[in-house]
């Protein structure tokens, strides 16, 4: 049984449960009080809310800036109704309370459009829930924000200003993947062009596209979303994360019809992505065919610029670096200053591997040659690959060079 979101409606007391229940106005009191939490907690930019059920009463506790504090302390006979409150919220079903479950919810905190995900475990006490808040952004950086070397970004424009193709965006998980595709989104994107997206997670809502999820409940499967996106013909289509064989073969289908397909995956490097694709049974051919660009990417610490230091790295790291570098290179060490509030380092910046195949290339891919040799054939023809960026950009400061060995 589900309720719409916002209803009242509470489900009749089980026998034996109703005893130390509020009841009437003493429940409305509850109910906008844990609303009140919540929505503070939006406002304050605060990570989740915690609801945990102790013998004597309901600690409500809210994490800030990673720490938790408590912000009330509620009688333990509030348990049931607070539960349904954010089960109601959550579209989840207030009827079961001895199994875990998993909800949704957005709302409006000012300007900004925040989701929230709400989980409930069964503890000793009662259920205990989690509400957790995830921002969702409408601004996002676009491509020539990203620190890529210019001539990278000026390879990777001239790849989707093709206009089609599949544009692959690998890394490990935390490496930056959706905001390099989200930029490269915004690049594309046209008054005339139909862009849609399928994520499990929408970071960034975009204007001009539209944007779906998988829903814990649904009854498809990943690729059967993609099949159904792709059926509405999209310019511009944009695919969550490609983990098995039948989502590569949806997204690789789709992007032989004239448009541009963005995805995300896991892979180490750019021809790791490739051979990864072939490792879940896609057959080369219809690589060589449809890539026109693998981006591999990774995500280190960016120096605080007004403390950075410059230091001069040991032997080892140095020779780890294995590219000669010039005699007075500077590298640069984290400090800490009031304007980084004493951490040395101010969010985080991208390292880039771009690969996009020339004809030889694909001969080679088709040809199933090993994957060392295809890498080494592309760096030749001038791919820069993700060690030689992560050096450049620790040469300039930007990060540590431990960082970014250590990233690799
Ligand atoms: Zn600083």
């Amino acid at each position: 049984m589900l309720e719409k979101p916002g209803t009242e409606t509470m489900r009749r007391p089980a026998p034996g449960e109703a005893a130390g229940r509020p009841a009437g106005a003493e429940e409305k009191n509850l109910v906008a009080q844990i609303d009140q939490i919540i929505n503070e907690a939006a406002s304050a930019r605060a990570s989740e809310v915690h609801f945990e059920p102790g013998p004597e009463n309901l600690v409500v506790r809210v994490r800030q800036a990673g720490v938790l504090k408590v912000v009330a302390q509620l009688p333990e006979t509030s348990k049931t109704t607070v539960a349904n409150r954010l089960k109601i919220m959550g579209q989840m079903d207030i009827t079961k309370f001895r199994v875990p479950q998993s909800g949704y919810f957005k709302r409006a905190a000012g300007e900004r459009k925040v989701e929230f995900y709400v989980y409930t475990v069964p503890t000793l006490y009662g259920e205990a829930l989690v509400v957790r808040i995830s921002d969702k952004q409408s601004a996002t950086m676009h491509l020539a924000e990203l620190s890529m070397d210019p001539k990278v970004l000026a390879t990777y424009r001239r790849c989707l200003a093709k206009g089609s193709g599949l544009y692959l965006v690998s890394g490990p998980p935390g490496s930056g993947k959706r905001t390099t595709i989200y930029a490269s989104i915004l690049e594309v994107l046209k008054p005339d062009r139909l862009a849609m997206a399928f994520d499990p997670v929408i970071k960034y809502e975009i204007a001009g596209m539209v944007q779906g999820k998988p829903e814990d409940k649904s009854e498809f499967t990943f690729a059967e979303a993609i099949e159904a996106l792709m059926r509405q013909e999209p310019d511009v289509a944009y695919i969550g994360d490609i983990a098995c064989e039948a989502d590569a073969r949806a997204t690789i289908q789709g992007a032989f019809a004239k448009r541009i397909v963005l995805a995300r995956m896991s892979a180490n490097d750019s021809l790791n992505t490739i051979q990864n694709l072939i490792d879940m049974g896609i057959q080369p051919f219809l690589l060589a065919a449809s890539v026109t660009s693998v981006i591999n990417q990774r995500l280190v610490r960016r120096l605080c610029e007004a403390c950075r230091e410059p230091y001069a790295p040991d032997e080892s790291l140095r020779r780890e670096v294995g590219y000669q570098l010039p005699e007075n290179v500077a590298f640069f060490r984290a400090k800490g200053c009031p304007s980084c509030n004493g951490t040395g380092y101010h969010g985080a910046i991208a390292l880039f591997e771009l690969y996009h195949p020339s004809e030889e290339l694909n001969k080679m891919i088709v040809a199933k040659e090993p994957m060392q040799a295809i890498r080494a054939r592309a760096l030749k023809e001038g791919m820069y690959p993700l060690k030689w960026d992560g050096v450049r950009k620790a040469a300039g400061g930007m990060a540590t060079l431990e960082d970014v060995l250590n990233s690799l």
